[in-house]
């Protein structure tokens, strides 16, 4: 054997060392790759949760129920067409249904939003309908269109199309405020879904609901909510009928005769900080959320949802009237018209000048008006529950800032 020097001999030792460090390093990677996917895996579920779908996604109706005496308010569960699982969904959110409506020529489509009414299930989601008749003293009006259509056609094996859960109206649990839950009417489904997964997670949780309908017909999920409050006894409930029948009797159906009022809410809840989540008709909410930011509610720990176009802003919107007149061009159409601030939303305007755009909750949730926005600034009063695409607006709850281009 040739003869070694020291310095060669370190020299060997040293590149030894290293190598086994590569070695020691390269099986390390290999052994934690199914971790590095899994965490790659979860990441990417962050954004979009597992199982979760882009467009629209077959469901068939697997149940319906009539959750109130007067029948109007129907419950259909909803299996995926595709038997895979669901994405969780954040309890209070909804999802968006496309319907195709038989009718002369094409198809109308009809799209609306409804908020899940349950809790997560990775096989099915429930909505719950409410049939929307004519207003009150104008019978000559047509009945809602989607609700009535789910009323009457949607039965058991009946396929529908949905979009993904969605929606910013979620329960988010704070250590520090116990919730305060308030319905009025149809308004109940998304605060169910929240009290019954609030309830889940933490069965000893103080929580109150207070719940308006007008009377005994209308009182939906009756059984499911004396049930919930008999085996939470942190749970207290307020049902309050605003005009009851003879045979609706106080203490048995309902415990309060009127409407939800601050007073009301000053005299039964417990000193200290609370979550409001609201929903129900605007009567409601413009009646409530002043009068809760007056008696001092952070605007923080006040979370609501209007059903309808947006109407249940924090604050009222500002008038813009007086501002200057904008020039708004719907480029498909060939029509440039202006803007003098007369209109609540960009739907509005181009409605009221027979420009045609697509619609569906009129709320800045569903999407279906989200329009590419050619040039000038949008802003909206407050931040839509759908997100939009960069270079889009939505039509429906958009009000232009400056001059516009857009593709409409
Ligand atoms: C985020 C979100 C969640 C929702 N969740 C639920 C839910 O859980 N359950 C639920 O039932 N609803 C929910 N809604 C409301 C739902 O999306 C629909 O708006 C509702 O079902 C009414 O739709 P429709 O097509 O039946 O009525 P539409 O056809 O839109 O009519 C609405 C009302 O206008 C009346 N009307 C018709 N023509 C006129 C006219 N010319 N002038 C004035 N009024 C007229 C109709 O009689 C009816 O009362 C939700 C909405 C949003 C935005």
């Amino acid at each position: 054997m040739p003869d070694v020097t020291a310095f060669q001999l370190f020299g060997y030792i040293a590149a030894a060392l290293a190598l086994q460090i590569l070695l020691a390093g390269a099986i390390a990677v290999l052994r934690r790759r199914p971790k590095i996917r899994q965490l790659l895996t979860d990441t990417a579920s962050q954004k979009t949760p597992q199982g979760a779908w882009v467009g629209w996604r077959d469901f068939r109706v697997v149940a319906r129920t009539y959750e109130d005496p007067a029948e109007t308010q129907c419950s259909f569960t909803l299996a995926p067409v595709d038997g895979a699982p669901l994405p969780p969904f954040i309890p209070g959110q909804f999802l968006t249904v496309r319907l195709a409506m038989d009718g002369q020529g094409e198809p109308a489509r009809v799209v609306r939003c409804y908020s899940i009414s349950d809790t997560p299930d990775p096989g099915r989601y429930r909505i719950t309908v409410k049939r929307a008749i004519a207003p009150p003293g104008k019978p000559d009006l047509p009945a809602g269109v989607a609700s009535s259509w789910l009323h009457d056609h949607a039965q058991v094996g009946t396929i529908l199309q949905f979009r993904a859960p969605s929606g910013q109206f979620v329960f988010s649990p704070d250590a520090n405020a116990s919730p305060v839950f308030i319905a009025g009417g149809i308004g109940i489904t998304p605060i169910l879904s929240m009290l019954k997964a609030a309830l889940a997670d933490q069965p000893g949780r103080a929580a109150h609901l207070y719940y308006g309908v007008r009377g005994g017909q209308d009182h939906a999920f009756k059984a499911v909510l004396s049930e919930l409050a008999q085996t939470h006894p942190g749970l207290d409930l307020h049902v309050f009928y605003a005009e009851p029948a003879t045979g609706d009797v106080q203490g048995r159906d309902y415990d309060h005769a009127g409407f939800i009022s601050l007073d009301m809410l000053k005299q039964t809840l417990p000193h200290g900080r609370h979550a409001f989540y609201i929903c129900g008709p605007d009567q409601m909410t413009k009646a409530l959320i002043p009068a809760l930011l007056a008696w001092g509610v952070q605007e923080g720990d006040i979370h609501r949802e209007a059903f309808g176009p947006q109407s249940a802003a924090l604050k009222p919107p500002a008038v813009t009237a007086s501002g200057p007149v904008l020039t708004v061009g719907f480029r498909r159409s060939g029509r440039t018209l202006e803007w003098a601030g007369q209109d609540a939303n960009l739907l509005d305007f181009a409605e009221r000048q027979s420009i045609p755009v697509d619609s569906g909750c009129r709320s800045g949730s569903c999407g279906t008006c989200e329009t590419r926005l050619i040039s000038g600034r949008v802003r909206y009063e407050t931040k839509p529950d759908h997100d939009i695409a960069p270079g889009h607006c939505l039509v429906c709850v958009g009000i232009p800032e400056t001059a516009l281009e857009l593709d409409a």
